[in-house]
């Protein structure tokens, strides 16, 4: 039997981040049950650095959430870092959010578009960028013992 909170979770302000753990959840336990895995080991999550959800509370939800196949599941969570394409000359660059102030990190992190404010291409200075890769969340992989 598959434990999942329901509703009272989804009134968490925390919202996305636990309707993303169930999604991963029931992905992964159905990934499972496909492939006879009896047990899951590990499961590999990548969130993009721009995603707005925080890591914490992903890591927390996954923790409740965890079907009997997950008894002894490692959730490992990696964060990708964002990476932009200059739209006047083709340049691509990355960073993390880390490189700047406190404030200018969160401004970026909740608001993606904020980007272009405080970024500019570093080889033409062009502030039309796009972003490339930063956003989404990505089930990466998942391990597992089977009884054959
Ligand atoms: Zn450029």
């Amino acid at each position: 039997m598959i434990v999942i909170l329901k509703n009272e979770s989804m009134t968490f302000p925390a919202m996305h981040e636990w309707a993303l753990a169930e999604g991963i959840i029931s992905t992964a336990d159905k990934f499972a049950k496909e492939n006879n895995i009896t047990s899951i080991t590990e499961i590999h999550i990548m969130i993009g650095e721009l995603q707005q959800v925080e890591h914490d509370i992903v890591e927390f939800a996954l923790e409740q959430l965890r079907t009997p196949l997950m008894k002894n599941t490692k959730f490992i969570i990696k964060a990708i870092p964002a990476k932009f394409k200059c739209r006047n000359c083709g340049h691509e660059w990355t960073f993390i959010t880390g490189d700047f102030t406190e404030d200018v990190s969160e401004a970026i992190h909740f608001v993606p578009e904020m980007a272009h404010v405080f970024i500019k291409c570093p080889n033409c200075g062009s502030p039309d960028f796009e972003v490339s890769e930063g956003r989404g969340v990505w089930l990466q992989s998942i391990k597992g013992i089977k009884d054959d």
